[in-house]
């Protein structure tokens, strides 16, 4: 199945910086921990509003504008472009941005939702889906696509989200992450999963290093044939290239995961560009395998601790703990497949495949909000330029997951936007200075430093 629009190629200008060993002080930070849970919002008005004097990055991988004015109204974006070409509303209520940077909200197109407390898991319900929803639209992810575990709570907060009072992250979900015992039973799980309205269908392809059992051939192929059956794209989580090779032989519509066994060769980018897959790098998701053997520099970021609780500091800084990540062999291995994964993230991306910025966030020890930075801090580590991974994190993202209605700042669009005091063009790690999130034209409550 083919959905997705025609790639772009992106220009290479790799940057030297280490995200994992940056310890540059957040200039800005939000909430408290305990005020995480208790967002509001103002609520949208029929007044329009317009943003002047902004430098306006659309998330498209156009060249910024300055000065900009977009006009939102509705919960929707009615105009952007340079100021002398956008008319003002008379009845429009000025925001000037005094040259700062207006971009669309980040789309995480691999998170998960709804189903984690703590480090424990085992608490889905919508209090808590909210609460990270929350969490997430704080530090500028106003959409965000759960890729498996999915309740229904969380399809029912999908369902009831297309409305200009929003003041969360957007959620789009896949439903259970099917696991089937043979491929008659592969058609009858996607059958009952389709039911349901997923905006993806979701399996996992992996053998966990060798150490479990590995979906076979026949039944993926199941999988796909159904989920096109339903025209529901089908999400694969994969780690070796060969296994993704042939899923992309078998139709699979995304790759959640980076190859991390071996380099990603002309016949894998050749299968990727062919039905122009989008590929997500979840590079996150490595760190957080290992990176607790020991604590981890960002445990002393403001920007990372505004929205985490300390107690989950402190289990993590157990000694007990950390000696026992530092002795997993699963844990090293992983940490060995981190440069893989970022080689092959640089590979892909120069060969014109689309990257989706994605994290896997939403797991004990995988932090909703902050990982999606850390990511693209990371995605520039791997050589990616500012503008990539700003338009992987926004337009490419939201496109690549099918999402419509946001991701870039285009005439017609939701008002998900973000205001950014430096420029994250100078260096992707200024996304750490948030001023404004804004959700369907809603300005999120910001208490800041
Ligand atoms: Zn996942």
């Amino acid at each position: 199945m083919i959905r997705f629009s025609a790639s772009k190629t992106h220009p290479a200008d790799p940057s030297k910086k280490s995200a994992l060993s940056s310890g540059s002080l957040a200039l800005y930070f939000f909430c408290s921990a305990s005020a995480l849970g208790a967002i509001g919002s103002t609520t949208a008005t029929a007044q329009p509003v317009a943003f002047t004097d902004a430098r306006i990055i659309d998330g498209t991988g156009a060249e910024p504008i300055y000065p900009g004015t977009l006009v939102i109204n509705n919960g929707r974006i009615v105009a952007a472009g340079a100021a002398d070409q956008v008319t003002i509303p008379a009845d429009a209520r000025l925001l000037s941005l005094g040259g700062h940077t207006l971009m669309p909200g980040l789309v995480n197109a691999h998170g998960h939702a709804g189903g984690v407390r703590g480090l424990e898991s085992g608490h889905y319900g919508e209090e808590n889906l909210l609460r990270q929803l929350s969490l997430y639209a704080d530090y500028g992810v106003t959409s965000v696509v759960s890729l498996g575990d999915d309740e229904a709570e969380g399809f029912r907060l999908r369902d009831s989200q297309n409305t200009p009072s929003l003041n969360r992250a957007r959620l789009f979900v896949a439903g259970p992450v099917l696991n089937p015992a043979s491929a008659e039973q592969a058609v009858a799980l996607v059958d009952q999963t389709a039911a349901l309205n997923p905006d993806f269908i979701k399996i996992r392809v992996d053998d966990n290093l060798g150490r479990t059992p590995k979906m076979a051939p026949e039944i993926y192929r199941a999988v796909s044939e159904r989920a096109d059956f339903h025209d529901i794209p089908l999400a694969v989580h994969t780690f070796y290239q060969q296994d993704t090779k042939d899923l992309l032989r078998a139709g699979a519509d995304y790759v959640a995961h980076s190859v991390r066994d071996s380099h990603v060769d002309d016949e894998f980018v050749g299968l990727m560009r062919a039905r122009d897959i989008c590929y997500t790098p979840t590079l996150t998701r490595e760190v957080s395998t290992y990176i607790y053997e020991s604590e981890p520099a960002f445990f002393s970021d403001p920007f990372f601790t505004a929205g985490v609780e300390s107690e989950i500091l402190d289990t993590l800084r157990e000694p007990e703990r950390q000696q026992r990540m530092a002795q997993n062999s699963a844990a090293q291995q992983y940490k060995a497949a981190l440069p893989v994964a970022m080689t092959n993230l640089k590979l892909l991306a120069d060969a014109g495949v689309r990257i989706a910025m994605g994290t896997d966030s939403g797991p004990a020890a995988r932090f909703q909000g902050y990982f999606e930075h850390l990511e693209m801090w990371m995605m520039q580590d791997a050589g990616l330029t500012p503008m990539q991974i700003i338009q992987s994190a926004t337009g490419d993202a939201a496109a690549c997951m099918n999402l419509n209605d946001t991701g870039t700042l285009e005439v017609g669009k939701w008002a998900d936007l973000l205001v950014l005091s430096m420029d994250p063009l100078q260096d992707i790690r200024n996304t750490r200075s948030i001023e404004q999130v804004w959700i369907a034209g809603n300005q999120l409550p910001r208490p800041r430093f």
